[in-house]
């Protein structure tokens, strides 16, 4: 198997980022955060004082934006204008825009353009909203995560904290929940499950086994058998 590509969709906080990172590990692909890309393209927006839900001023602000990629450490990473935004992208008043930013239809064509050309980088993890639905509906490797929604804010809850963002439980549980509204009612490319996705609810699964279900999937297949065979 050369240059195959393993899309995990789901809903915020349900387990992508950490399963994506290691099931890359361990297949030996890159990873490639494209929720990311959508924080950056909003971090640029707010940073310059524009109105991030305003979709005309989004557009233009994307127009004049220059973005760069490079393969750091077996992830995709990348800068805009230059900048390389760091931890910043992960701050709440990002997470507060990014889904206006990202329902904007000249933002998703952009996003969508820069993720299918890292096939450049080699065979590729990549997690997000419509990777199996919209960026590589052709790849075989689907996956669905989600998570009860008290699971994933107790898990955004830890990652906020991690970086000295202090919110209480009911705060985290609204952010997510208005996101994932957002993310899921848009017209363009909305949150959902491919009909051939394998879908897999983590809310009682450790990392471990989740890791190894996407691994034994890919394996599989490169074995012969169906990706969503024998322990679906
Ligand atoms: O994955 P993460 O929570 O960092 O994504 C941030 C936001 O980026 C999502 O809430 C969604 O609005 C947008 N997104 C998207 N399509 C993707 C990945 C992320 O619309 N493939």
């Amino acid at each position: 198997m050369s240059n195959w590509i393993v899309a995990i969709d789901g809903p915020s906080a349900s387990g992508k980022s950490t399963v994506a990172r290691e099931a890359a590990k361990r297949l030996g692909g890159v990873y490639v955060d494209s929720g990311a890309l959508y924080r950056g393209v909003t971090w640029k927006v707010l940073q310059q004082g524009l109105a991030a839900d305003d979709s005309d001023v989004v557009a233009r602000a994307l127009g004049a934006m220059r973005v760069t990629f490079r393969l750091e450490d077996g992830a995709v990473r990348f800068c805009i204008d230059g900048d390389d935004p760091g931890a910043a992208i992960r701050s709440e008043e990002v997470a507060g825009s990014v889904s206006h930013v990202a329902a904007v239809p000249e933002v998703r064509q952009a996003v969508t353009g820069w993720l299918r050309e890292m096939t450049r980088f080699g065979p590729l993890v990549m997690e997000g909203r419509d990777i199996g639905t919209v960026v590589f509906p052709e790849t075989p490797f689907k996956f669905f995560l989600t998570a009860r929604a008290d699971v994933r804010a107790r898990r955004r809850r830890q990652d906020l904290a991690r970086q000295q963002e202090e919110l209480d439980e009911g705060q985290v549980l609204c952010s997510l929940c208005r996101r994932d509204e957002m993310d899921s009612a848009r017209p363009a490319a909305p949150l959902r499950a491919a009909p051939d996705a394998i879908m897999l609810d983590t809310s009682d699964m450790t990392i471990e086994s989740v890791v190894r279900h996407v691994v034994e999937a890919v394996r599989r297949h490169d074995r012969g058998a169906e990706p969503g065979g024998a322990d679906r």
